[in-house]
């Protein structure tokens, strides 16, 4: 990754925006340029075939004025720390702009889950909470999914942790299969989240759903799912991408045999063999599509000085974290193209996450119904604070989540006394 797209630096610039807009005070505009304290760790790992790998890990705790850390672990092989530290500071935004009681934290392992069979990452998972278990808990600091990562590896973890412990503590990891204390409604949350924000935006930029065209980048838990919810809502999703490449139809992508097929091939590559899609090369053409929505939701850095003047979407609703870079975000601002941006539009994930925690605390499960109600609520609350604030500073959504998440998260930490 380059100087310039180093996620880390990215987070620092966009806080930077916010905090000179803001007369944000110094003090505390220097602690929340670091994370809080984050940790290094080491995971031996008896492969399948008896040698014994060494994976390289982390946990950031970015800031927890608010309230316990909270934030994914992912898998990735090209993660970093300066990655990990980007994501954790995006977390403390994201929770502060949902008004929901956390502060920011994540994870992250430098490994290729494609390449480990299911028992080697189930001991890389336990390997992992061994090594971060002492420095988690559900009053300090809760994970929960995030790319290559979901509810059977949070099962695994909890159960580490509940060896670690001596008890079974649901409220130290989020995201978990509903039989062991996950919540209705969370495995589709940040898509359902995304697509409230996508509602209240195309409300406020005239744009009727019925019939809007859609490209989704990235297509695992939060793209599969927003295609899936988008085309639902009365839009025609034309473009679909993953790693194993961009497919385009302008009649219309059938998205449930689009995830379908990722469920038996493990990604999207062949799709065109078995519909009318034709495959766009290079894959990131899938960006370009002369679309009314686009939606990256694959990984951070996607939209860059290089393509962005190609965008032609009304909207970009960001359920990626950090998809856009700030100068490309600069061009999408001059271009007039509506942003949602990330931890105001994937904060759906986290919000259910939350309700997790809460259902456990109380050991009292609601319905899918109430799951998405409250996260509508929740949604459309923060869409129009985020709105507000941008109109009323004259600077664009991005800016203007950060004012709503930092004043926030500020305002904690004095009372708190910190500075
Ligand atoms: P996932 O592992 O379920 O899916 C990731 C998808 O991205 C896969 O389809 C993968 O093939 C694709 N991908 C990877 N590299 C790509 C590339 N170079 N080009 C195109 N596609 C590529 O992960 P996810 O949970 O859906 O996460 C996706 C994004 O959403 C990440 O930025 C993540 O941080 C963010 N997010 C996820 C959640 C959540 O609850 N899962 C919540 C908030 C934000």
């Amino acid at each position: 990754m380059s100087e310039t797209l180093n996620p880390f630096k990215m987070a620092q610039q966009q806080l930077s925006t916010a905090a000179e807009l803001m007369n944000l005070d110094e003090d505390i505009h220097a602690v929340l340029r670091e994370p809080m304290r984050e940790f290094h760790v080491s995971i031996p790992v008896r492969m399948d075939d008896g040698t014994m790998k060494v994976f390289k890990g982390f946990r950031v705790q970015y800031n927890d004025a608010r309230g316990p850390a909270k934030g994914g672990i992912r898998f990735h092989p090209g993660e970093t720390v300066d990655t990990v530290r980007a994501l954790s500071a995006w977390m403390t935004w994201k929770c502060a702009v949902v008004n929901i009681p956390l502060g920011g934290g994540k994870g992250g392992v430098i490994c290729d889950p494609k390449e480990m069979t299911q028992s080697e990452l189930e001991r890389l998972s336990r390997g992992y909470i061994q090594a971060i278990g002492r420095y988690i808990g559900p009053e300090i600091d809760v994970p929960a999914p995030d790319v290559y990562t979901n509810p059977q590896i949070m099962a695994w973890m909890a159960d580490e942790f509940a060896k670690i412990r001596g008890y079974y503590a649901p409220g130290v990891i989020t995201g978990k299969p509903i039989a062991i204390g996950g919540s209705e409604g969370r495995g589709d949350a940040t898509a359902r989240g995304a697509r409230y924000t996508i509602r209240e935006a195309a409300r406020h930029i005239g744009l009727d759903l019925n019939g809007a065209t859609v490209a989704v980048q990235g297509f695992g838990n939060a793209g599969s799912n927003a295609a899936r919810l988008m085309a639902e809502d009365g839009c025609k999703v034309v473009g679909i991408s993953d790693i194993g490449g961009a497919f385009h139809d302008e009649n219309g992508i059938d998205v449930a045999k689009a995830i379908e097929y990722v469920a038996e091939n493990g990604t999207l590559a062949g799709f065109d063999t078995v519909s009318d899609c034709e495959e766009l090369t290079p894959a990131e053409k899938v960006l370009e599509l002369d679309v009314d929505i686009l939606i990256p939701a694959a990984l951070e850095g996607q939209i860059t000085e290089k393509n962005v003047h190609n965008i032609k979407a009304r909207m970009v609703a960001e359920c990626a974290n950090g998809p856009t870079t700030p100068a490309a975000d600069k061009v999408l601002t001059e271009k007039g193209i509506f942003v949602i941006p990330d931890f105001l539009c994937n904060a759906g994930g986290v919000t259910v996450s939350y309700f997790e925690q809460v259902q456990g605390n109380m050991n009292f499960y609601w319905a899918a119904e109430e799951v998405d109600e409250r996260l509508g609520h929740i949604m459309k609350k923060a869409f129009w604070s985020v709105v507000e604030t941008a109109e009323k500073y004259n600077v664009n959504n991005r800016t203007g989540a950060y004012v709503v998440a930092v004043g926030r998260v500020a305002e904690a930490m004095k009372l708190r006394g910190w500075v």
